[in-house]
């Protein structure tokens, strides 16, 4: 029986959302072939087993404080040494800074086939697809392992949904022990940026983009926000002009949403902050050009200066 091998990535003590994406992911396509879940730190196995309820067969944990931070040379050891006592015909790692570095290394020892950012698993024939989205998501391409080589993939964001874990699914995590080698490298100073906003968890958010003209008009979009009780994202003009903290941008290089709501206050619609939108559930746009890229993405516009608008806007919404 073919098995599928998913890493289970682990940020401050957690397991990482992109990770349980990749295991529901993993779950839907794998049949009767075996799940197994594989996490690295130490002291993480009470938190690893709530796997066994988001679709792993199997659990297995290397527990050792040298896995506390990511480092590649040491996540390298651990999984490849597993790897090396248990084969996998699919290999799946979170599209994370972590996982796609990790995943090319992991690769290359098996010289295995390799896909970086996921953005949907299939199974046509018996072989997994992994299907990338590139060139400004104009083309979509699907990538398949030759001859008999497993795939090593890393699953983007939104590969799938995470469900509440099913608590009567429980097992017994298995320890693999791997004798680890001096890290090559080590921290010697993490600066973290200060979260202002959780934008990911929002039901409604008011998006800020530069036709908002000056900081001072930043005013008439929190009132909006205020009232509707949503959170405020940006687009990355709104961020490198200083107007909003880096963890407000949405897009490419900021985080992608999926609000029920989405009311974009002169925004472009540049595909960069599309990609990060583009699953909203409902996206008003407000725009002085009704031809501005967002205006025909948009399931509502609104034509016309947010100066005046959202004001207006926000007169109707309070009553
Ligand atoms: C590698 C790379 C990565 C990037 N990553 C991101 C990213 O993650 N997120 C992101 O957002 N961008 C990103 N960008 C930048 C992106 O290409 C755009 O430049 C940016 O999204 C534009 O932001 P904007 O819509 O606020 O500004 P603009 O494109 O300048 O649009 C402003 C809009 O406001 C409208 N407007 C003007 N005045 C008013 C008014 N009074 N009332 C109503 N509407 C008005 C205009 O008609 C216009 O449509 C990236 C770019 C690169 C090259």
């Amino acid at each position: 029986m073919a098995s599928i091998f998913v890493f289970a990535e682990i940020n401050e003590g957690s397991i990482s959302d992109i990770s349980l994406q990749g295991l529901a992911a993993a779950r839907k396509i794998a049949g009767a072939d075996r799940v197994v879940a594989f996490a690295a730190g130490s002291g993480i196995s009470t938190v690893v087993q709530s796997l066994f309820g988001c679709g792993a067969d199997e659990v297995v944990v290397v527990d050792d404080a040298k896995l506390n931070e990511y480092l590649t040379s040491t996540y390298r050891a651990a999984v490849g040494a597993f790897l090396a006592q248990n084969k996998f015909s699919l290999l799946l790692f979170p599209a994370s800074t972590c996982g796609n570095d990790l995943a090319p290394a992991i690769a290359a020892e098996l010289d295995a086939a390799c896909v970086l950012d996921g953005a949907a698993l299939s199974v046509e024939g018996g072989k997994t697809i992994v299907s990338r989205i590139e060139f400004d998501r104009k083309v979509r391409t699907c990538y398949v392992a030759t001859g008999d080589r497993p795939m090593v993939a890393t699953l983007k964001d939104g590969i799938a949904e995470v469900g509440a874990p099913d608590a009567s699914k429980q097992g017994a995590v298995k320890l693999f022990a791997v004798s680890l080698p001096e890290p090559k490298t080590k921290i010697v100073r993490r600066d973290v940026a200060k979260k202002s906003v959780n934008l990911k968890a929002a039901k409604i958010i008011v998006g800020a983009g530069a036709g908002i003209g000056s900081k001072d008009n930043f005013a008439k979009i929190q009132e909006l926000a205020n009232v509707l009780g949503a959170q405020i994202g940006a687009t990355r003009a709104i961020v490198d002009a200083g107007w909003l903290p880096a963890d407000h941008q949405i897009g490419q290089t900021g985080v992608t949403v999926r609000p029920e709501l989405y009311i974009a206050c002169g925004v472009s619609g540049a595909v960069q902050h599309w990609v990060g939108i583009s699953d909203a559930r409902k996206i008003i746009s407000i725009n002085t050009d009704k031809n501005a890229p967002l205006m025909k993405h948009a399931h509502y516009r609104v034509t016309g200066d947010l100066n005046v608008v959202v004001p207006k806007l926000v007169k109707v919404l309070k009553g």
